[in-house]
C-alpha cells in the first residue's frame, strides 16, 4: 500500500477503506456507493484497486476479507492515527495516544508499540532489528522520512 502523500489522497483513501468496508460488511455495490454518491462501476473500480474481487449478484456468499485485505486496512488505519502532510519536511505528530515520555503509542495485534517502530515496519515491510530513531527530535513524529534504524542494538541509544 502506498502511503498517502497530500491531504487529498489520505481523504480518498479514507473514503475508499470506508466503502470496502462497507462491501466486505455485506453491502451491495450501490449500498457502498450510496453514502458517498458513487455509482456502483466506480465503486467496483476502487474495491478492485484495493484488491478485493466484487461477487457476482448471484452469490449470496458474504465474502470475508483475505488476510491482506485485513493488513492493508489496519495499515490505512495506522496511518489515520497522525497529521499527515505533503511536505516530507514535515513530521507526522501522532494523534492518538502519548506516553509520559512523549513517544507516540499504537495498538497492533493486541498489543501497545511504539507509533515510530510500527511506522518505520509498515513502511519499509519488514521487521526492524534495531531501535527507530527519529533525525527531526520529535518524539510524537511517525515520517518515515524522519526514522532511520539503529544499527546499535543495545538501550543506550533508544528512541
Ligand atoms: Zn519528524
Amino acid at each position: 500500500m502506498k502511503t498517502p502523500r497530500t491531504k487529498k489522497q489520505f481523504l480518498q483513501q479514507e473514503r475508499n477503506i470506508e466503502i470496502a468496508a462497507l462491501y466486505l460488511k455485506g453491502e451491495t455495490l450501490d449500498g457502498a456507493g450510496a453514502p458517498f454518491d458513487l455509482k456502483k462501476e466506480m465503486v467496483r473500480r476502487i474495491l478492485l484497486r484495493q484488491g478485493i474481487t466484487p461477487r457476482r449478484h448471484w452469490s449470496k456468499a458474504k465474502p470475508k476479507p483475505t488476510p491482506e485485505e485485513k493488513r492493508k486496512i489496519k495499515e490505512v488505519r495506522f496511518w489515520m492515527g497522525a497529521a499527515l502532510t505533503a511536505d516530507p519536511n514535515r513530521c507526522w505528530e501522532w494523534l492518538k495516544y502519548i506516553d509520559r515520555n512523549g513517544y507516540g503509542r499504537a495498538s497492533w495485534d493486541g498489543k501497545t508499540h511504539y507509533a515510530r517502530h510500527l511506522a518505520w515496519e509498515i513502511y519499509n515491510n519488514k521487521v526492524r532489528t534495531g531501535f527507530i530513531l527519529d533525525s527531526c527530535g520529535n518524539r510524537k513524529c511517525i515520517n518515515p522520512a524522519h526514522l532511520k534504524e539503529s544499527a546499535d542494538k543495545t538501550r543506550k541509544n533508544r528512541g
